[in-house]
């Protein structure tokens, strides 16, 4: 069991994400998960909204995905990409081939979201230089956006909410649309994608690709934006020589009711970029995937190669459980379970709107979201949440989760009904 020492030792030294070294926020001890709980050192029980950022899918302590990291432990939890293969990586290449949408079968593996993102980027300023047009080595975005926290990808996280502010004088300088206003649902109007039009039509000799977060943008505002936007975004880029990158980290294998959420608007990326949920939140894994063409083009280049290889690329542990982790949504029927959250989400996170210092309530897919009116104060909020058995770690104005796909209708009513009632009780 975590010690009051231990707490103290953690609070002194060590870095939570986005955390301080003079003012801590407090920390909740984790002695064991299981299913959709978490089980603190206290021995209190939470059941957990956030499915550890957005990860863990099928629950935690899962028997199949513990059985498939144990099978892989005894014949070699690693050995290095260069030069060796191996069937775990195979498989689940295989796999993510045949279920990423359209024509994209070249995959590469990357230990992280973050570096997921800076390998699509690397990709896209490789193929343009590759075919002669290294001038376009400028990345274009829209606003609200979050695509990791190393320096490629922060420089195409939205420029003011994206965490980064600090950084901006070091980060290279792209071309930055404003985010999509009409939402999943509203009715398209032809206007709302003219200034990515402008921006594309002046400055296309520049670049070499656009990144999105397709129809939900998750940590920069968990916003749901209309597929329309995204299915125009596909032509325009056909129109002006880009490629499109689909940063679906955070929505990819079946969070937003599709099992990509480029699928919403039938659109095929040039590039993909998939982590969180890949290996159902046992451990860090992510990949990029791209198409023939971007393939054959790169290799064909000056360099003869494409120029990235980490150190535990394609980790045959975590390449074992992603390849379970993937079995184990078709054969738990995630579309039913997404939907039957959805419908949950809905109806339960409803009465929120009411509240007066409730700006919107949102759903989409197994996400759901209370934005606020103003921004919250974590740690007051949290221990709300906490009184109540929650995990739900908000941020700025949004109050949101994103449950496990195996959440059972009981909990998921305990969840929102405890998430609206300390909305409504938490003033700051
Ligand atoms: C979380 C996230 C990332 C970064 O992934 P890490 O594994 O945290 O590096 C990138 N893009 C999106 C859309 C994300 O949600």
């Amino acid at each position: 069991m975590t010690s009051p020492e231990q707490i103290a030792f953690d609070q002194q030294h060590i870095w939570h994400p986005y955390s301080s070294m003079i003012n801590p926020p407090p920390m909740y001890a984790v002695e064991s998960a299981e299913g959709v709980r978490l089980t603190l050192s206290d021995g209190k029980e939470l059941i957990d909204g956030m499915s550890s950022w957005w990860s863990v899918i099928h629950g935690y302590n899962h028997p199949a995905l513990n059985q498939a990291a144990h099978n892989q432990i005894d014949k070699m939890s690693h050995v290095m990409f260069g030069g060796l293969t191996h069937e775990p990586a195979i498989e689940l290449c295989k796999k993510l081939v045949n279920l990423s949408p359209g024509n994209l079968d070249k995959v590469f593996l990357a230990d992280s979201g973050s570096v997921a993102v800076e390998v699509a980027i690397k990709m896209a300023l490789q193929y343009q230089h590759a075919r002669g047009k290294p001038e376009k080595n400028r990345l274009l975005t829209i606003r609200n956006g979050y695509h990791g926290d190393t320096f490629g990808a922060m420089s195409v996280c939205d420029p003011v909410t994206g965490m980064h502010e600090i950084f901006t004088g070091v980060l290279p300088q792209h071309f930055f649309a404003p985010a999509p206003s009409i939402g999943f649902d509203q009715p398209w109007n032809q206007d709302e994608i003219t200034s990515l039009y402008e921006l594309l039509k002046k400055n296309h000799k520049q670049i070499a690709a656009l990144i999105l977060e397709p129809i939900v943008q998750g940590a920069g505002g968990m916003r749901f934006y209309s597929p329309e936007y995204l299915k125009q975004t596909r032509e325009l880029c056909d129109q002006f020589d880009v490629l499109l990158i689909a940063d679906e980290i955070a929505t990819g294998f079946g969070r937003t009711g599709k099992l990509f959420a480029c699928e919403h608007a039938g659109v095929i990326p040039d590039i993909l970029c998939v982590g969180k949920a890949l290996t159902g939140g046992y451990m860090t894994l992510a990949a990029t995937l791209t198409n023939q063409n971007v393939g054959e083009t790169i290799s064909a280049g000056g360099a003869g190669c494409f120029m990235h290889g980490p150190t535990f690329m394609g980790n045959p542990l975590a390449c074992a459980v992603a390849n379970k982790s993937l079995e184990l949504l078709e054969t738990n029927d995630w579309q039913a379970n997404v939907e039957r959250l959805e419908k949950g989400l809905k109806s339960g996170l409803q009465a929120a709107i009411a509240l007066p210092h409730v700006a919107d309530v949102r759903c989409l897919g197994a996400i759901g979201v209370i934005e606020m009116k103003r921004p919250v104060n974590t740690t007051e909020i949290q221990k709300l949440f906490i009184e109540r058995g929650l995990w739900i770690r908000p941020f700025g104005k949004l109050v949101y989760i994103m449950p496990p796909f195996v959440m059972q209708d009981q909990d998921l009513e305990t969840l929102t009904n405890g998430m609206v009632e300390a909305v409504s009780i938490y003033r700051n």
